[in-house]
C-alpha cells in the first residue's frame, strides 16, 4: 500500500466521522482541499479497497443531484498515545487517521524512582480516556514514550535510565492493560524527544518540514532529529542524547553572575560538563538551591521558578538565562553539523518564553548561525505537554496502518 499522506488522513477522518457517507463535494468543502487533491485521494483509497461508493437512486427531474456517497469500507478504529516524562505521564486518544479526540490531564509521577512499576498507572489512564469514544477492541495500536534512548522496546544504554534497564517496555505495557483489551495489540516504544519531533511535524510548527531538530528542555535535555522527512534514531537507537554533549568554553565565558556550574559528575557519562547537568530544569533547580538554600530549599518545581522569574525574581531569571546561553551554544554546534531548516525548542522550560528564547537567540547570534537563516521556533507555553503525546499518537497511527 502506498504511504498515506496527511491529506489522506484528513479525508479518512472526515469519512470516519460521517458513517452515513459523504459526497466528493462534501469532502472538498469540509477538508478545504482542492477538488483535484480530493479526487486523487479518493482514487488512492478506492484502489486500496479502504472506501466504497454507493450511488443513491435518482430523484425525479434532478438526476444524480446528491452525487454518490463515499464510505469507509470498515471501521478504522482508534489509537492511544502515552507520554512519560521523568515526572509526569499524559495520554491521548485519536482516530487511526490521527484526529485527536481527547487528552488526559497531566498526571504527576516519578518514573525514575518507581521504575517500570509506574506502567501500572496505564490501567487507570486508559479507561477514562476511551469512555464515550471507543471500546478497547476498537484500539488498533499504542505508542509510548520513555525519557531514555530506546532500542527493541527497551532502554538502549542502561546508564541513561538505570531503574528501567532490562525491562521490555512493550511487554510491560501489554501486561498493564486492563481486562478486555486485545492481547495482540501492536505497541511501539520510542524516546520521548523523538516523539516530540514526531508531534511537532504532524501537528505543530514543523508541519511539512523535512529537515528539522526538536530540542526538549525539561528535567533532562533531549533531541529529536528529522532528516529527509524521516526520524533519525541512529545505529543504536541512541541518536539525540543532546543532554550529554559537553558545553563549550564559549558558552561558559558568557555565563553571568554567581550561579556557576555544578561539580557533580554526570551519572550517565562521568563527565563534568554535560549540557543536561548545567542547563536542564533539574540543573536550574539545583543551582538555585545551591546559591541560596534559605530561599530555594523547597523549590522542586520548575513551574514555580518560571513563575518567579516572570514576576521579576533576579536569581531565577539568571538561572534560566544561563541555561539558554548554554543551550543556544550547543544548538549552534548542532546546526553546523546538520544544517536543518528549522529548530523547534520545547519542553517545560519553553514556558519561560522570552526568558529562554532571548538567550538562545543571543547565543545563536554570537555563533553567527542566524546569518544563513535557520528558523528557530518555540513551542507555545500552553502546549509544552502536547508535543510528545501528539507524537505518540502520530507514531501509533503509523503502527496501526502498517499492521492493517
Ligand atoms: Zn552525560
Amino acid at each position: 500500500m502506498a504511504p498515506l499522506t496527511r491529506n489522506t488522513d484528513q479525508i479518512v477522518d472526515l469519512l470516519a466521522s460521517n458513517p452515513g457517507g459523504l459526497t466528493r463535494k462534501d469532502l472538498r468543502e469540509r477538508s478545504g482541499l482542492s477538488m483535484p487533491t480530493v479526487l486523487a485521494v479518493i482514487e488512492e483509497l478506492k484502489r486500496d479497497g479502504r472506501i466504497h461508493e454507493t450511488t443513491p437512486p435518482r430523484t425525479s427531474g434532478r438526476p444524480g443531484r446528491r452525487g454518490s456517497q463515499l464510505m469507509l469500507s470498515e471501521a478504522l478504529g482508534h489509537v492511544v498515545g502515552i507520554d512519560q516524562g521523568h515526572h509526569h505521564v499524559v495520554a491521548a486518544l485519536a482516530t487511526s487517521g490521527g484526529h485527536i479526540l481527547r487528552r488526559t490531564p497531566v498526571h504527576e509521577t516519578d518514573i525514575v524512582g518507581r521504575g517500570p512499576q509506574s506502567l501500572t498507572d496505564i490501567a487507570e489512564l486508559v479507561g477514562p480516556l476511551l469512555k464515550g469514544h471507543a471500546s478497547p477492541t476498537d484500539v488498533r495500536a499504542i505508542a509510548i514514550g520513555l525519557p531514555a534512548p530506546v532500542r527493541d522496546a527497551s532502554v538502549a544504554l542502561p546508564q541513561f535510565l538505570q531503574s528501567w534497564a532490562g525491562t521490555n517496555v512493550e511487554e510491560g505495557v501489554r501486561a498493564a492493560l486492563p481486562n478486555g483489551w486485545p492481547r495482540d495489540l501492536p505497541i511501539a516504544v520510542e524516546n520521548d524527544a523523538n516523539l516530540g519531533a514526531c508531534g511537532e511535524r504532524r501537528y505543530g510548527v514543523a508541519r511539512d518540514v523535512d529537515d528539522f531538530v526538536y530540542v526538549k528542555v525539561s528535567s533532562g535535555i533531549g533531541l529529536g532529529v528529522y532528516l529527509n522527512g524521516e526520524l533519525y534514531r541512529g545505529a543504536h537507537g541512541a541518536a539525540g542524547e543532546f543532554g550529554h554533549v559537553t558545553t563549550s568554553a564559549d558558552a561558559e565565558n558568557r555565563i553571568e553572575g554567581r550561579l556557576t556550574k555544578l561539580p557533580q559528575e554526570c551519572r550517565a557519562c562521568g563527565k563534568l560538563n554535560c549540557l543536561e547537568n548545567l542547563a536542564s530544569c533539574r540543573a536550574i533547580l539545583a543551582q538555585l538551591r545551591d546559591a541560596n538554600p534559605g530561599t530555594y530549599r523547597a523549590t522542586t518545581d520548575i513551574g514555580n521558578v518560571i513563575d518567579s522569574a516572570l514576576a521579576g525574581d533576579a536569581l531565577s531569571r539568571l538561572a534560566i538565562h544561563n541555561a539558554g546561553i548554554r543551550i543556544g551554544y550547543a544548538i549552534s554546534d548542532l546546526l553546523r553539523v546538520l544544517d536543518p531548516q528549522l529548530v523547534v525548542v520545547g519542553g517545560l522550560l519553553a514556558r519561560a518564553e522570552g526568558l529562554l528564547s532571548d538567550p538562545i537567540h543571543l547565543a545563536l547570534d554570537q555563533a553567527a548561525v542566524a546569518t544563513y537563516g535557520i528558523q528557530v521556533e518555540f513551542v507555545p507555553k500552553d502546549l509544552v505537554y502536547d508535543s510528545e503525546v501528539n507524537g505518540a499518537i502520530a507514531r501509533a497511527c503509523e503502527l496501526a496502518r502498517s499492521a492493517a
